[in-house]
């Protein structure tokens, strides 16, 4: 059956990730709660593996970029549909204020015998309507809505993309400001551990693309009297880097000097009191 065997690489995320999360703990426990629960999200992700059956191989000769967009990414619906039950049940357990649109959008798809596959379709179609029926209900939330259908979706996005990434791994993607396999924005940069050199993270599919070091990857600003970053008290090796032009902040990690065991999707989540300084500073992410 699809998707019921943990392989070695995931046993050994699945490793990284409960270390990682630990020392979060410790590191800011204020935020254990909030650790937690993504935890066992980003476990629950790699417990299982899913099949990607469709072949990509054509893309090898595209040039221009995207190679594709989100609808023509592809899904393993079982392994999908069974990680959303699952979060769906993970929401109610943690009481994180997603626990009713958890239960009200889970009872739609499992009791009202709604296809989750016409679900997951219009929402990589970036179509999420929704009936009166799940929408006028006053406690759903959209967001927390978005959240639990990516992250059921988000292992067979990555998986693609890691397929189509290796198509094209030698060349320049230095000028891209956006994902060259998906077209989203990044919702992370990286210094690398080698040199500093600097990258940035898809925030839909998770690519890693290498790209010049100053500048605005939102508005493409390269002036640096208009650059800048701010730095925290106790965060070490990540900062944010803001542009005065369009207003916007990427949160960058150097991997020269942060912890050796990392997981930037929880990376990304722990680093919360950076999105509240620059949101109080006026700055807004992606
Ligand atoms: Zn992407
Ligand atoms: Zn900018």
């Amino acid at each position: 059956m699809a998707g019921t065997k943990i392989t070695k690489d995931n046993k050994s995320v699945l490793y990284n990730i409960a270390k990682v999360a630990n020392l979060l703990e410790k590191e800011k426990p204020f935020l254990k709660e909030v650790i937690r629960f993504y935890e066992k999200v980003f476990s629950l992700q790699h417990e299982t593996d899913p099949d990607i059956t469709k072949d990509y191989s054509d893309l090898k000769n595209k040039k221009e970029y995207p190679l594709i967009t989100r609808k023509d990414f592809y899904i393993d619906f079982e392994n999908s549909e069974l990680l959303f039950k699952k979060i769906c049940d993970l929401c109610a357990d943690f009481e994180i204020k997603a626990d009713t649109t958890a239960k009200i959008i889970k009872e739609y798809i499992v009791d009202k015998d709604f296809s989750f596959q016409f679900l997951a379709q219009n929402y990589l179609a970036k179509d999420l309507s929704l009936p009166e029926t799940v929408t006028g209900n006053q406690e759903f939330n959209y967001n927390v809505f978005d959240f639990i259908l990516y992250n059921s979706l988000k292992p067979s996005i990555v998986k693609t993309s890691k397929i189509i990434s290796s198509y094209f791994k030698d060349q320049d993607h230095s000028g891209q400001r956006f994902c060259p396999v998906c077209a989203s924005a990044p919702s992370l940069s990286l210094f690398s551990k080698e040199n500093g050199s600097r990258s940035l993270v898809c925030s839909f599919c998770w690519h890693e693309w290498e790209t010049n070091r100053l500048y605005c990857s939102f508005c493409n600003n390269s002036d640096s009297t208009t650059l800048g970053y701010v730095a925290l008290e106790n965060e070490k090796g990540i900062r944010a880097d803001y542009c005065d032009k369009c207003k916007k902040y990427i949160k960058t990690i150097d991997l020269r000097e942060y912890r050796q065991n990392i997981y930037l999707p929880l990376e990304l989540i722990a680093s919360i009191p950076f999105d509240m300084k620059m949101t109080e500073e006026g700055f807004k992410a992606e």
